[in-house]
């Protein structure tokens, strides 16, 4: 009973608060045109106490978990496979800042350990046995989620997020006045539509492939590069039968009002354009650029910029100034960005980078033909992800003081291969674990 009279609250509350995310238009002309067009209002904030240069303290182990900003690994791996010998999960972290959460990514494997990490409950002792008192409400502390880009070891537990984050407190606060449930919806920030498909460099055509295009009656959501908007819209159509029946049968809200999406590149109403450059993301990626405003509110100002992961567009790596440091995280990038990430980054406290193993590449493709797919691949590793024997010099040049390796690829590969990020960075080398908890602090006690 009590079950039906807080799903009839929800109602009422839905009722009251509802809003619908719109399709995204899209633009096949494959050029991007960014103009400097004004933020939403509370993006433009200022708050000086989130610009601060001061160097942070970075606090490991248990203490770390005392920290009022830290930042949290859910996923430390990437790539589309599973390793074996490892449980890494793919891509995923959440920056946790006075228990308001960002989280970035969510690669596969991460939405049960983003619960098996942060989703605390409330129990109670029995003579049987620990018993929960209530529903998991955790993700009420989630304020936004950032894509760096959409290959599906960012994005594949994304469905699960939404899905069954409708039932785990996604979109909701608690009014801190009343002690009520309030809707309030999670902002999603992602990769507008690519605008043109990449060029076919594994003769993927003439292997007999055929392309995948969105499907709809309006011609121009018929893609086959589809923005963070029409993921999301595509996702509730997809699993339309059980939404429809929890909204149904069990009173849910609508799943749609719970999301916010606000695309980067794009051009709809809240969306973030690209200051002032045009790409062709099949001519150049990732131009040389200044890092421009995402977001801000009371914890963070994020900022972001493009990043070289062709023939993926847009890559993005963000940065989080908070009142106790700043985060960066590279997104999927080759080693030269053109001074962008170095822009970024400049003066940070800690920048989580991806890292693959060369040695690992070299015993999987060996010496490929020339112009064949394993050679297309192998390229792609080298010059698209950064290497174990590159990153440590990359981080050096962006001027933090910790590199903490994420995206680990492979996930299960060994420790002392990684280390060698040591030899050309001065500062701290983290190697990322699952679960692994990072505090920054600029108190000096
Ligand atoms: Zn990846
Ligand atoms: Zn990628």
């Amino acid at each position: 009973m009590n079950i039906i009279r807080v799903f009839m609250m929800v109602l009422v509350c839905w009722a009251l608060t509802g809003f619908f995310v719109s399709a995204e238009d899209t633009d096949d002309s494959g050029i991007h045109n960014f103009t400097d067009e004004s933020m939403p209002e509370d993006f433009s904030r200022e708050n000086e106490v989130l610009n601060q240069v001061t160097p942070a303290r970075i606090i490991t182990g248990d203490e770390a978990k005392n920290c009022d900003t830290r930042l949290v690994l859910i996923g430390t791996t990437g790539g589309i496979s599973w390793y074996p010998e490892t449980d890494r999960a793919s891509s995923s972290s959440v920056l946790i800042v006075n228990d308001s959460w960002y989280i970035i990514d969510m690669g596969q494997g991460s939405a049960a350990k983003l619960s098996e990490a942060l989703n605390y409950g409330d129990f109670m002792d029995t003579p049987e046995g620990r018993v929960e008192t209530g529903s998991s409400t955790f993700l009420a502390h989630a304020n936004a989620l950032f894509f760096t880009h959409l290959h599906q070891d960012h994005t594949a537990d994304y469905p699960s997020f939404l899905l069954i984050g409708a039932g785990a407190g996604l979109g909701t606060k608690r009014d801190p006045d009343t002690g009520k449930t309030v809707y309030v919806p999670l902002k999603v920030f992602g990769p507008a539509n690519r605008g043109t498909l990449e060029a076919d460099k594994t003769n993927f055509s003439a292997r007999g492939g055929q392309v995948i295009y969105t499907d709809s009656s309006n011609p121009d959501l018929i893609t086959p590069t589809p923005g963070t908007r029409q993921m999301t819209d595509l996702i509730w159509q997809a699993f339309a039968q059980g939404i429809n029946d929890v909204t149904l049968d069990d009173g849910y809200p609508d799943h749609r009002s719970l999301i916010e999406v606000h695309e980067i590149g794009g051009t709809e109403s809240g969306d973030i354009p690209f200051p002032g450059i045009v790409v062709d993301p099949n001519s150049d990626s990732c131009p040389e650029m200044d890092p421009f405003e995402v977001y801000q509110d009371d914890n963070v100002r994020v900022t972001a910029t493009l990043v070289d992961h062709h023939q993926v567009f847009p890559s993005i790596a963000y940065r989080f100034n908070t009142k106790d440091g700043s985060v960066v995280f590279s997104s999927d990038t080759g080693p030269d960005t053109k001074g962008n990430l170095q822009k970024l980054a400049d003066g940070a406290d800690i920048l989580l980078h991806e890292v693959i193993d060369r040695a690992w590449i070299d015993l999987k493709f060996g010496t490929p033909v020339p112009g064949s797919q394993m050679d297309a691949l192998k390229t792609h590793m080298l010059t698209s992800h950064t290497a174990n024997d590159v990153v440590g010099s990359v981080a050096e040049s962006c001027n933090v003081t910790t590199l903490v390796l994420n995206h680990i690829v492979p996930g299960n590969t060994p420790y002392a291969h990684l280390l060698v990020a040591e030899n050309d960075f001065p500062g701290e080398v983290i190697i990322g674990e699952d679960f692994m908890e990072i505090g920054l602090t600029r108190d000096t006690d």
